[in-house]
């Protein structure tokens, strides 16, 4: 059983520190940046030896070079995007495997927020990390592919366990969530969530860790029927 330690940084970013006690592996989810990683991991007791990069944005990879020097992290990153993430050791796509100690993780290839995004599930912990294309009651933006690709990345998220735990790289619930109002004013779960998420906020405490079955009834790309939806939606949000 993975323990997973959220450290927030920069203005709403999340990394996050993945550990499995048996082999005393640690992987780090897209650090932004290297020093708050490094005391997080201190503070645990916990040595870093992978990081896992979902694309090459730099708040997703701007650790990298100083966590590896100070522990010899082995950095696994999208091969699609190996040009843009220089850092990387190893390259994966749809299909691949990465181990962490005795967990297993698959990678899932998501592209359109970026060209090359890759998420991992880890299937027996009943959890994946999504980086900038699922994030809690919304999806990435789409700087480098289509509507038609959130469509069909958002359909294979859907596709896993509804208890999956959802890992996203940003706090954007809040705006997002009033969004999903907006999109679907009559979805009472939806309501519920925004009530939610305002409440949590206003403590200042995280919405992340979602789950797929939570943003299957409240997400609204998730829920989009159709690429035309998804992609209109998209639109609106860009102005919302
Ligand atoms: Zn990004």
């Amino acid at each position: 059983m993975i323990e997973i330690e959220r450290i927030p940084v920069l203005s709403d970013n999340y990394v996050w520190l993945v550990h499995e006690p048996t082999s005393g592996e640690t992987a780090v989810v897209d650090p932004a940046v290297a020093e708050p990683v490094l005391k997080a991991a201190d503070a645990k007791g916990w040595k870093i030896s992978q990081i896992w990069n979902t694309h090459w944005h730099p708040d997703h990879t701007g650790g990298n070079a100083e966590i590896k020097a100070a522990t010899g992290a082995v950095i696994t990153g999208p091969a699609a995007e190996s040009a843009k993430i220089p850092t990387l050791d190893r390259t994966v796509a749809e299909g691949d495997t990465v181990r962490l100690g005795g967990v297993e993780g698959r990678v899932i290839d998501v592209p359109a927020h970026t060209a090359g995004h890759i998420a991992i599930h880890l299937p027996g912990e009943q959890t994946v990390f999504t980086g900038d294309t699922l994030f809690a009651m919304g999806c990435g933006r789409l700087f480098e592919g289509t509507a038609e690709q959130m469509f069909g990345n958002m359909r294979k998220l859907a596709a896993l366990p509804d208890n999956t735990s959802v890992y996203c790289a940003h706090e954007y619930t809040l705006s997002n969530a009033r969004y999903a109002r907006a999109a679907e004013p009559d979805n009472r779960d939806i309501a519920a969530r925004l009530d939610l998420v305002t409440t949590l906020r206003e403590r200042g405490e995280a919405t992340v860790p979602t789950t797929i079955g939570l943003e299957r009834a409240t997400n609204p790309f998730m829920r989009a029927d159709s690429v035309e939806e998804l992609a209109a939606r998209r639109t609106a949000k860009d102005n919302f």
